[in-house]
């Protein structure tokens, strides 16, 4: 074993950050929305007060969703799915998870076993 012991520098986030944060002192400007203009610049720290570069830049990204059936005032249209859900120390608990076939929204209904069975074969009637 070596007796050299290294000393981590505390390493300061300077990369992506939603505020200016200086490289050298990570000192954290909260008024970088001054800055929300897309390039490159040379700012000083407002606390150490090196030079440091600073890039701007903006991203954008997408996330699509189904509007849900009580958005659009509309029934949900159920699927049943049954299954059981394994308890360690209980007995097995009855599950069915209804699952809009629309909208995808799930919601899960605790229910006795007789219930279940029933709902069960209710369901694989219908199928
Ligand atoms: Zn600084
Ligand atoms: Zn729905």
């Amino acid at each position: 074993m070596s007796d050299i012991v290294e000393v981590e520098e505390e390493e300061i986030d300077h990369d992506c950050t939603s505020n200016i944060v200086c490289p050298y002192c990570g000192y954290e400007d909260e008024d970088s929305y001054e800055h929300y203009e897309e390039g490159e610049t040379n700012l000083d720290c407002k606390d150490c007060g090196r030079n440091f570069n600073l890039s701007v830049g903006v991203s954008y990204y997408f996330s699509s969703n189904r509007i849900s059936c009580e958005e659009e005032n509309e029934e949900h249209e159920w699927t049943d799915h049954f299954f059981r859900k394994e308890e360690e120390s209980k007995e097995k608990e009855l599950i069915i998870l209804l699952e809009c076939r629309k909208c995808k929204h799930n919601e899960i209904e605790e229910v006795s076993k007789e219930e279940w069975l029933q709902r069960r074969s209710d369901f694989n009637e219908k199928v």
